[in-house]
């Protein structure tokens, strides 16, 4: 494989996407969707955490060719879950496959596996989480919930018998061996891992200066290299471990990267 060929961000886990809301109240400040608001003028800086519908005319919800993910550049929160129980319904009824992707406010997930419980089989939920520390979390996702809200969103899915999975991108800190510990049991398919892309040059246009760099060099210095070849090495032998394209490059750069390692890709 080489590293040129590989698909990347919402590629590599289904061929579409759909969203419905401009804004998200999680705010984080790595986000992809935040600095391409900002840099097309759609958003700003202070004003992205506000959620605003966006029209859903002239939509289809017809059936696709391949998985839908949902939502990709704003997430299910309580303000908009009426919103996203009439998208995903609608999807659903026309037959698609959905992966829902969210940090997974509980009563969110409450409602969808309530709701959705005969869609079981054409329903993904994929819970991102990338520290077992709220502490750090709230650093970086300061809107969104915390881990232990998302640790028992998880299991309340993964109890409802739905298809679960897990996405740690981007990882938040060193100790992925507590984050794996927690949410290994309550996933059914894959455990995804990913390092942050372009930490520096995000995090500095969506926070616009307010934020404590200190935090961005320890997390890119452990995300070196180095640490990043050590962490693939202990995981890729672990069935329900996914790597992120981010971590493929690290280890076809270093000449270990293993197809049989390729769980999800
Ligand atoms: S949850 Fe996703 S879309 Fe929302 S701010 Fe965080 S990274 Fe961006």
């Amino acid at each position: 494989m080489k590293s040129e060929s590989l698909l990347f961000g919402t590629k590599e886990w289904a061929p579409h996407t759909f969203n419905y809301i401009s804004g998200c109240s999680n705010d984080c400040v790595y986000c992809y969707a935040k600095e391409m608001a900002i840099r097309f003028k759609r958003k700003s800086a202070d004003n992205w955490r506000i959620e605003e519908p966006v029209s859903l005319e002239k939509r289809s919800f017809g059936k696709r060719n391949g998985t839908i993910m949902i939502p990709s550049s704003h997430d299910i929160t309580v303000s908009n879950l009426d919103k996203s129980v009439e998208v995903l319904s609608a999807l659903l009824e026309s037959g698609n496959n959905v992966l829902v992707v969210t940090k997974a406010h509980p009563c969110c997930i409450d409602r969808l596996v309530t709701v959705f419980e005969s869609h079981r089989a054409n329903m993904e939920i994929r819970f991102t989480v990338g520290s077992a520390n709220s502490t750090v979390l709230k650093i970086w996702e300061p809107g969104a919930p915390s881990f232990e809200e998302r640790l028992e969103a998880l299991r309340r899915a993964f109890d409802a018998r739905f298809v679960t999975s897990v996405s740690c991108e981007p990882l938040l800190d060193e100790d992925f061996d507590t984050l794996y510990a927690q949410v290994a049991p309550f996933v059914t398919t894959a455990i995804w891992v990913g390092k942050m892309n372009a930490a520096y040059r995000r995090v500095r246009v969506n926070v616009d200066g307010a934020f404590d760099e200190r935090y961005l060099d320890a997390l890119v210095a452990s995300q070196s290299d180095e640490k990043i070849l050590e962490l693939y090495q202990r995981y890729r032998n672990k069935p329900n471990i996914a790597w992120k394209e981010s971590i493929k490059k690290v280890a076809l750069r270093h000449g270990v990267w293993s197809d049989e390692s390729a769980n999800g890709s």
